[in-house]
């Protein structure tokens, strides 16, 4: 990426600058026109400072570290990359929901450590399995990666419903709309879709918890505070959600021990886009971006 980038202008790189607001953050931008992030945020009080800035280029899909109401005010244009992990985040959350369904992690350790070969029975097995078929599964965001999900959860014979702020034809072929409580009423699993917008922060907040299933499975591969991490490990403790599978976190790195050491979370340290292949697309499609902002 930086190669490329170089071929269109003068290019600066840092590895590491921060991922909570720093001064720092400023100070390294300067009077650049172009800035390049992934985790680092771009607050007001940054582009306040940094008065050169032209364009922000966000190296993810969800563009959250930005400011971008603000930026819209000083007319500087918010650009992300949609489409590089489209694929691989669909297969990653359900890929989190067959952990949780098989424990395939648990069970080989278990085999290892020869709790199989001492185990007095030939059957052995050390949580009750969920089997997939038949069952339904909630979509919140049919959007690019809730389609992907969507796909698959078919090819499991899975009954496929989706709550979003705006319906399409693509996904009426994937899922059938419905209203959020309603997706609240009948799932069995739930899987998080949606950016981090205002309406959906906390959408997994206690009073919707309670208009779920008992047994609910919540798998959460959006951003972190779409769910109200302390309503989501109470409903663990008592019961009401059986497993969450989540590989986002209101804050990140993940400080939540209570909720990432309960035994029935499966977690990820946000790497559901994180293969080689996505990376390496994420590189191309900015340059293209970038390059369509220049002419
Ligand atoms: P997308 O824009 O294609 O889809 C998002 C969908 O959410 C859209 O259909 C939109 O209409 C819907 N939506 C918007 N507001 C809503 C609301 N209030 N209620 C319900 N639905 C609403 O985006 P995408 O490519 O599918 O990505 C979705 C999110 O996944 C990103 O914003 C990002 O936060 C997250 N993501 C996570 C990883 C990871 O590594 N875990 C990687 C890439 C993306």
């Amino acid at each position: 990426l930086e190669k490329i980038l170089k071929e269109l202008g003068e290019v600066e790189v840092y590895d590491r600058t921060s991922y909570e607001e720093s001064p720092l953050i400023a100070e390294r931008i300067g009077d650049a026109e172009i800035v390049v992030i992934n985790k680092t945020p771009v607050s007001r009080e940054t582009m306040d400072k940094c008065e050169n800035i032209k364009l922000i280029a966000v190296l993810a899909t969800g563009y959250n570290v930005v400011d971008y109401a603000y930026a819209k005010e000083k007319g500087i244009p918010v650009v992300n990359v949609p489409t590089y992990g489209t694929q691989i985040v669909g297969q990653y959350a359900l890929g989190l929901l067959l952990e949780i369904c098989s424990h395939y992690g648990h069970h080989d350790e278990c085999v290892k450590e020869g709790k199989w070969e001492n185990n007095p029975d030939w059957c052995f097995w050390d949580y009750p399995m969920i089997e997939l078929y038949g069952k339904t599964a909630g979509i919140i965001g049919l959007g690019r990666i809730g389609q992907a999900t969507a796909k698959l959860l078919n090819a499991l014979d899975m009954e496929v419903i989706a709550y979003d702020a705006h319906e399409s034809e693509a996904g009426k072929k994937l899922a059938e709309y419905v209203s959020l409580d309603e997706l609240f009423a009948r799932s069995d699993v739930i899987f998080l879709h949606c950016p981090l917008f205002p309406a959906t922060e906390g959408i997994i907040n206690k009073e919707n918890i309670a208009k779920m299933k008992d047994g609910v499975v919540i798998i959460n591969t959006s951003r972190g505070t779409n769910v109200d991490e302390a309503a989501l490990l109470a409903a663990l403790e008592s019961g009401k959600v059986r497993a969450a599978g989540l590989d986002v976190w209101a804050e990140e790195p993940a400080k939540n021990v209570a909720l990432y050491s309960h035994p029935r979370v499966s977690c990820t340290p946000h790497i559901g886009a994180a293969t080689q292949e996505a990376q390496a697309r994420i590189g191309t499609e900015i340059v293209s971006v970038i390059e369509s902002f220049f002419a």
